[in-house]
């Protein structure tokens, strides 16, 4: 049998490009999951499922969460205007003006659209993401722009919609069945998949085939290649399928590498965590509210500024610089005056407390306890007692250290408020920014600068978007927008 279209993988892109393939004609669509049907769904099972999206007023959001105002006094009042000039603003600032243009116009440009097409032809239940994106001051809700909305029940929910789209949709999919090789004709286009399922080895046979297998994260052997050590030692935040399949794949027939392949997402997990994640726990892992905490190496020593910006625009750097500490592991220390800012996610560890500074680190594993304590003085001295007043969770707030290095640039309140609390964390790996060159089409881009017939990829294959840091909500929906473009130049095979 011939399909029209093969999907591999059944992630969020995957799913966008199946679920596209079908609205734009391709009658027998095949989507290859090598997970077993209770692994499923990549990293977008594990996910926040938080959207970032341009939109022009609040009210722009009310088609994706009708009954927001319902739930959260004043949201449509509360929320700013999240343009595409704001989208562009911050996707070069992150990305240190390394961004593909050509990409990133089809993301900022699609966003919208996109989410709203998740939203009412998938029908995927969305909701405002308070506990990421959100700062309670008073009765009110202060949110940070761009990234307000996500897949009610986040990733978990997010996966399961788009599954039971895929059901009703007549998409048929088969489980524990890996794409091993793309197979070409003599022209060089592409015409099926070799894939090996629990009956063997089978070659499938299609008139398009759309790559959505994800990165390379989960595979230790190309994070030290293409990410140099200590990356092979990282824990993995998603699914241990994403082994870069897709990525070989499309390289054996001639594809071309595009973006910044020794970048990666990866942010601040606990310490605690296993080298795989947990599949019931998703993305409980992180420990994303450093901007209100000191956070100290083995060696005693800060590394980073803090407080440099809000964390959704720092947490995809700060992973990585905390693994390239002494034992790849840092402390997070907080007292009272913060410690109901952090996020519900650190309720998965206990913390670790004491009434003074010295009981608190008696208690930490440091190789230079010494150190730590002077760190935490100098520290104390060098930030502005009581935060001169300014203190703001809800915005850079330029309350400031003076004199140190690193220095704190904003929320640096003392630590003088006790009981003293840390938290643990080490660097987790998300996604690697590493891909294939794509065109306006999703087609694959081969290394003679034509597009490889037959081909189209989506997701975390697609290179180029990010460089060195990714600004929160991204991924999901860039993955959705090249899915979903994908799907449609796959079904009309252009
Ligand atoms: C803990 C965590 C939290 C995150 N939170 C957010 C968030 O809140 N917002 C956001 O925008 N992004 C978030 N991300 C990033 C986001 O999850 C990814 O960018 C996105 O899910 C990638 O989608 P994808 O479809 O490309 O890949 P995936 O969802 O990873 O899907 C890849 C699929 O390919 C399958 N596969 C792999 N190899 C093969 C093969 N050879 N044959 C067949 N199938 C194969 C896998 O089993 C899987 O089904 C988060 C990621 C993690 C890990």
């Amino acid at each position: 049998m011939e399909y029209d279209v093969i999907v591999v993988g059944a992630g969020n892109a995957a799913q966008a490009a199946a679920n596209s393939a079908r609205e734009n004609g391709a009658e027998k669509v095949l989507i290859l999951e090598k997970a077993s049907e209770a692994d499923r769904g990549g990293n977008t099972h594990y996910s926040g499922g938080l959207l970032r999206i341009a939109f022009d007023t609040a009210e722009d959001l009310r088609p994706m969460v009708p009954e927001a105002d319902q739930e959260i006094t004043g949201f449509f009042e509360d929320v700013e205007p999240y343009t595409k000039d704001d989208f562009w603003g911050d996707l070069l600032r992150v990305t240190a003006n390394k961004t593909d243009r050509d990409l990133a116009t089809i993301l900022i440009d699609n966003s919208y659209d996109t989410i709203r097409w998740m939203k009412e032809y998938v029908g995927i239940p969305m909701e405002p993401a308070t506990s990421l994106a959100g700062i309670r001051v008073g009765n009110r809700v202060k949110w940070q722009k761009g990234a307000v909305i996500r897949a009610e029940a986040e990733g978990v929910g997010l996966s399961k919609h788009w599954f039971l789209k895929s059901e009703s949709n007549g998409i048929e999919i088969r489980y524990e069945t890996g794409a091993l090789d793309l197979i070409t004709d003599q022209a060089g286009t592409v015409v099926g998949v070799k894939a090996k399922g629990p009956n063997g080895i089978e070659e499938l046979r299609a008139k398009a085939v759309v790559l959505g297998c994800g990165g390379f994260e989960a595979n230790a052997q190309w994070r030290a290649q293409y990410l140099s050590p200590p990356w092979d030692h990282a824990k993995v935040r998603g699914t241990k399928h994403n082994q870069g399949d897709g990525l070989r794949m499309a390289f054996a027939i001639g594809a071309m590498p595009w973006g910044q392949w020794s970048g990666k997402h990866s942010t601040p997990i606990s310490n605690e965590w296993p080298d795989f994640a947990d599949r019931k726990r998703t993305d409980k892992s992180n420990r994303l509210s450093y901007p209100y905490a000191v956070m100290l190496n083995r060696s005693g020593l800060r590394f980073c500024d803090e407080g440099e910006d809000m964390g959704l625009y720092t947490y995809a750097k700060y992973g990585g610089q905390i693994l390239n500490q002494p034992g790849s592991m840092a402390w997070q220390i907080f007292d009272q005056k913060t410690i109901h800012l952090l996020e519900p996610r650190y309720k998965t560890s206990d913390p670790i407390q004491a009434d003074t500074l010295e009981a608190l680190l008696e208690q930490l594993e440091f190789d230079d306890r010494a150190q730590a304590l002077r760190t935490l003085e100098a520290y104390n001295a060098a930030a502005p007692a009581d935060g001169d007043g300014r203190f703001d969770p809800s915005k850079k707030d330029g309350v400031r250290t003076a004199g140190l290095s690193p220095e704190k640039t904003n929320w640096a309140l003392r630590l003088d408020k006790p009981p003293f609390v840390a938290y643990s964390a080490t660097g987790g790996i998300t996604f690697t920014f590493g891909g294939l060159k794509v065109d306006e089409h999703a087609r694959v881009i081969g290394t003679d600068w034509r597009p490889i017939k037959g081909l189209f990829t989506c997701g975390e294959m697609v290179g180029g978007l990010f460089h060195f840091n990714y600004p929160g909500g991204t991924g999901l929906v860039s993955g959705a927008v090249f899915g979903r473009i994908a799907g449609r130049s796959a079904a009309r095979q252009l």
